[in-house]
């Protein structure tokens, strides 16, 4: 560990104890997502407002500079200490990036400190309902007002999108259309930064296995954009899309393996001590300790180089089972906590035991990141 980054780590850790009531949640356990969104949104306000969420981002969106692993971080922090929930507040890390890259720079400083400072809620619009793992073949439509691309003032967009995580709580929307023909693939993808109030978007959420509204659909009926949102080049959208993987699969699962630890560490706490809950724990701490020590390496080879690729299928693969070890460590070891609602015992395990079955699904099913490792990483045949 640099200097720099122990240094930060120690005034940190030291700051988020000092100030531990004012961070910790208001509301009863297990809470709400409106709970945890509320929760997040406060808890960044007063991180923003002493200066912990400006750390690790550029000057130029109003950051204080830094190597991004010093707000890689301040997230583990969090989720130690169960402050914010890990996987809403590690979405920072999987669109400001996106727009520092490839928003007009002027956008980029508007918009990014608002994500930071909790006054935003930012969505992704990429999954389509014929369009998942094969996001290629997406067909939300955007068509230059008036015909003329290099001209128009405003894109018109019609589609749907789906899955759409936390669109009913965003004000913008990174979202990912069809500007070339219909076959162009990802040669015909452009992305734009969308106002989610802007006339003509309808978002229906849709309940989880857990009961949450985390997700939703989001219809677009004739809605206009102005042509400055647009994000990297006309048909360019792959490069933002493929932009977004390396911090989501670097400092986002830094996070989710924070969270994770903490959740067995509460699992130990509870549970039997025999030998039967030893076996089980202690498997599912090797495996959080492989990921651990893979994520890390992650992290550290991104830092050096600046990019990560196929080989992040791996970290996903890992990330998804040791996601659903902790959890099904949990209903081996606790009878009935994942079968019998259990918030009223101020206990969360069943919505994140069924939380944890997506594991295997979102950002990147793991059938999809086995086959990327068998053919890229491994050399064993293509698609054809
Ligand atoms: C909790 C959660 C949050 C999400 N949030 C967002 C979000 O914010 N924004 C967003 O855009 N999307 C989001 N998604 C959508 C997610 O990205 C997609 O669900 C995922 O990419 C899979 O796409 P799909 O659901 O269309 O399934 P499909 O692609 O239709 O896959 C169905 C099944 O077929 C398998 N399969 C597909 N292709 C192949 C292949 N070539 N080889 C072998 N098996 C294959 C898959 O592994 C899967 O088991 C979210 C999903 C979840 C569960």
């Amino acid at each position: 560990m640099s200097a720099e980054l122990a240094a930060y780590r120690g005034e940190l850790r030291a700051w988020l104890e000092a100030h531990r009531e004012e961070l910790a949640p208001r509301y009863a356990l297990p809470g709400t997502l409106d709970d945890h969104v509320a929760q997040m949104q406060r808890v960044k306000a007063i991180l923003f407002d002493a200066g912990w969420m400006q750390r690790g981002w550029p000057e130029r969106v109003g950051g204080s500079g830094g190597p991004p692993m010093l707000r890689t971080e301040l997230g583990a922090n969090l989720a130690a200490r169960d402050f914010v929930d890990s996987g809403l507040f590690s979405l920072i890390e999987v669109l400001a990036p996106t727009l520092i890259d490839f928003a007009r720079p002027e956008l980029a400083a508007e918009a990014v400190p608002k994500l930071l400072s909790g006054a935003e809620l930012w969505c992704q619009g990429f999954s389509e309902p014929d369009s998942g793992s094969d996001l290629a073949s997406l067909r939300c439509r955007a068509v230059p007002e008036g015909g003329n691309a290099a001209t128009a003032a405003r894109w018109i967009i019609n589609g749907q999108k789906v899955w759409t995580s936390l669109a009913q709580f965003s004000q913008r929307c990174v979202l990912l259309t069809r500007t070339g023909p219909a076959d162009s693939r990802h040669r015909g993808i452009t992305a734009f930064f969308v106002d989610m109030d802007t006339p003509g978007i309808t978002v229906r959420p849709i309940e989880m296995i857990n009961g949450e509204l985390e997700f939703a659909e989001v219809f677009f009926e004739d809605v206009a954009v102005p042509a400055e949102r647009m994000l990297g080049e006309l048909n360019g959208g792959w490069a933002v899309a493929m932009s977004i993987l390396p911090y989501e699969r670097s400092s986002c699962f830094w996070q989710r393996i924070a969270y994770l630890y903490r959740r067995l560490e509460r699992l130990v706490e509870i549970a039997p001590q025999d030998d039967r809950a030893a076996e089980v724990v202690g498997n599912a701490y090797v495996q959080l300790h492989a990921l651990r020590a893979r994520s890390r390496a992650t992290q550290h080879r991104l830092a050096a180089t600046g990019a990560i690729g196929a080989e992040t299928s791996i970290d996903k693969v890992l990330v998804a089972a040791g996601e659903q070890a902790v959890f099904d460590a949990v209903h081996r070891l606790l009878p009935g906590m994942v079968e019998i609602e259990d918030s009223a015992a101020g206990e969360t395990w069943r919505g994140e035991y069924l939380y944890s079955r997506a594991a295997t699904i979102y950002g990147g099913t793991a059938e999809v990141q086995r086959n990327i490792i068998a053919r890229r990483l491994l050399d064993l045949g293509s698609d054809e």
